[in-house]
């Protein structure tokens, strides 16, 4: 199975040389995509590649082939085979070691630029191991200065940025002067962080030991500067561009390039290139854009000509039909009104034919240049235990997770600190269902939690009915559902097994669904014998609808029929009380409550609750 939670690590190369760390590896290897490379002589297992050289020799040759490297072999085996071959944290493959019995996963080698921290995570839960971290902010709670924008597609630009995590580490003051790009980063930072926001009040005494600039600009810092500086460049300048048919790259790229220089702009802050859609095919443009890696953008001249700008033209009207190409492109890319921060420049070379106009429009949002995914998530019953492995990955890989906070505590372990926590009251899904989709339509990985099944009462449908009602092609942003553990099924495990036989699962929240249905339902299940589960049997303002079922259940069945209350199940004050029709509603009932009513051959033994499979005497 694929599963996307690993896609960026892909392509993942995983190395083994005995037969016993080789199935810990195909183990891995069942659940997501990876290269397994074997000594030759361990021949005969399926799905591997062998290598004919040494091991070191082989690692020499495949290095800069693959994103990431996972070893199932001795830490120090691994420290000198890769020792050779590691030139910069910024370029490194992410390695990883895991023990011979399968107990640690440690990130060894590129933990935070590679993604060693994380993918080390990720593997731990899919083994059921320890990841070992050892870098200092993990153990701060802190984001990673150095990983702080990637999630919103933020480039890293100069600076001294070991200096500036040293001063972090050691709990200095750390200035952040953010002038563009998303702060949701600042929202969950713990308590005692080192940042200081802004700038200090005149009369404030205030030495920074650190700085980090988040801005468009461009900054030279002075090498003999008393006190480290580092700059993050948000995506968020459309550079619009009007030229001539025929203009080179080379005249394209002189005139944004000067441009920028001129306004102090950093080229890492472009977010694309905006022009009229009559230049798609211009070689230039388009040589730049796959040059820089850039997006481009085209609208047509009736989309161009209504936008107000500072400097139309009478010739390009007559030319293409709209006043402005490059400030009225630069201003639709961005989406924003009032975005235009650098008005239309003309660039000519000496020695060139042609001109190119360039001007410039910055919107509040950064551009992600990311597809984003929504991970519909169900968590299960409570305990970190009873989340599958699956659902585990997707949560710590997410850059954002959405739900209620009684769902978020319990799964608190799992979250990162560079992680956006969105935490909703009980009753807003809309706005949990709006928000993720809109986190992941602007290019992030939103994982949005249920407890139990995320699909049964739970997230997946409101988000998926979200997305429909806008017109979603099923694809962008790309959506997985991850099953939990729905609360019928844990209130079973934990009174022995009353759904063996035929079941039906009844919500009595009349909030969405109209109570007249509801009772029909009720009144169907309990005529047709259905070992029938209850969820939301009553709340505070909401007490009627659990008597009205017991009435209707009676009609049907005896009075002493078995029914198990669990209340929290797998959680800290899990209660069960099993009893029967006629006695149910003496025993506590609320909204953290699941009833099971069992059908007309359920039985109770001791404290466990059976539906036997067949019906008595029946031994075919
Ligand atoms: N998606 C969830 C259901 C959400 S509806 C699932 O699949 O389990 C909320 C209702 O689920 C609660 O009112 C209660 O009836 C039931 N419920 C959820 N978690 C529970 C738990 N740990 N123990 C008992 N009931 C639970």
């Amino acid at each position: 199975m694929n599963n996307s939670c690993f896609s960026q690590f892909q392509p993942l190369a995983a190395i083994a040389t005995t037969p016993q760390s080789a199935s810990i590896l195909q183990h891995l290897h069942s659940n997501l995509e990876l290269e397994l490379w074997l000594p030759q002589s361990l021949e005969g297992t399926e799905n591997t590649r062998f290598y004919q050289t040494n091991l070191s020799e082989h690692l020499t040759n495949i290095w800069h082939e693959y994103r990431a490297f996972v070893f199932c072999l001795a830490t120090g085996a691994v420290v000198r085979l890769i020792a050779p071959l590691i030139e910069s944290k910024a370029t490194d493959p992410a390695v990883v070691v895991i023990d011979a019995q399968g107990r640690f996963v440690i990130s060894l080698c590129s933990g935070h630029q590679g993604g060693a921290d994380l993918l080390a995570q990720l593997i731990a839960q899919q083994i059921g191991a320890q990841s070992i971290i050892t870098g200092a902010s993990d153990s701060l709670r802190l984001p990673k200065i150095d990983l702080l924008g990637l999630p919103y597609g933020w480039r890293k630009g100069d600076g001294d940025w070991t200096g500036v995590m040293a001063a972090i580490a050691k709990n200095q003051t750390v200035q952040i002067i953010q002038e563009v790009g998303s702060t949701l980063w600042q929202q969950n930072l713990p308590d005692g962080h080192p940042f200081y926001f802004g700038f200090p009040e005149a009369n404030q005494q205030f030495q920074p030991q650190g700085r980090i600039w988040i801005s468009a600009t461009q900054r030279r810092f002075a090498s003999n500067s008393d006190f480290p500086k580092v700059q993050w460049h948000p995506r968020v300048l459309w550079i619009g561009i009007g030229c001539e048919r025929g203009t080179s790259a080379q005249l394209i790229e002189t005139a944004i390039t000067d441009t920028l220089q001129k306004y102090h702009l950093s080229s890492k802050a472009i977010a694309g290139i905006a022009t009229i859609d009559l230049k798609a095919d211009e070689v230039g443009i388009l040589e730049l854009c796959q040059s820089w890696n850039l997006p481009l953008r085209t609208f047509s001249a009736q989309q161009l000509s209504p936008i107000d700008i500072p400097n139309p033209s009478e010739i390009v009207q007559q030319e293409v039909g709209t006043p402005s190409v490059a400030e009225a492109a630069a201003i639709l890319a961005s989406n924003t009104d009032n975005s235009l921060i650098v008005a239309k420049q003309i660039i000519k070379l000496p020695h060139q034919s042609g001109a190119v106009t360039v001007a410039i429009a910055q919107p509040e949002q950064e551009y992600i240049g990311r597809q984003g995914k929504l991970y519909l998530v169900g968590i299960g019953p409570g305990s970190l235990e009873q989340i599958t492995p699956a659902a585990k990955t997707a949560i710590i890989q997410a850059d954002v997770v959405i739900g209620y906070s009684l769902y978020l505590d319990l799964i608190k372990p799992l979250l990162r600190p560079e992680q956006i926590i969105e935490s909703f009251p009980i009753t807003q899904e809309k706005q949990r269902a709006q928000r993720s989709r809109e986190l992941a339509q602007w290019g992030l990985t939103v994982a949005v939690i249920s407890s139990g099944d995320c699909g049964i009462y739970g997230m997946a449908g409101l988000v998926l009915e979200e997305l429909q009602a806008e017109d979603w092609d099923g694809k962008n942003p790309v959506v997985e559902v991850f099953p939990g553990i729905s609360a019928l099924q844990a209130a079973a495990a934990r009174v022995g097994a009353p759904l063996m036989h035929d079941f039906c699962a009844i919500s009595l929240s009349d909030l969405l669904t109209p109570w007249q249905v509801i009772q029909k339902r009720l009144e169907a299940a309990a005529q047709g014998d259905f070992v029938t589960a209850i969820y939301n049997p009553r709340s505070q303002k909401r007490t009627q609808q659990i008597v009205t079922a017991q009435e209707i259940f009676l009609k049907y069945r005896r009075n002493d029929t078995p029914v198990a209350l669990v209340s929290s199940a797998y959680r800290l004050n899990e209660t069960i009380n099993i009893t029967t029709l006629k006695e149910m509603l003496k025993h506590p009932i609320d909204m953290l409550t699941i009833i099971i009513i069992g059908n007309s051959s359920t039985r109770r033994h001791t404290d466990w609750v059976i539906t036997p499979r067949g019906y008595l005497g029946f031994d075919g």
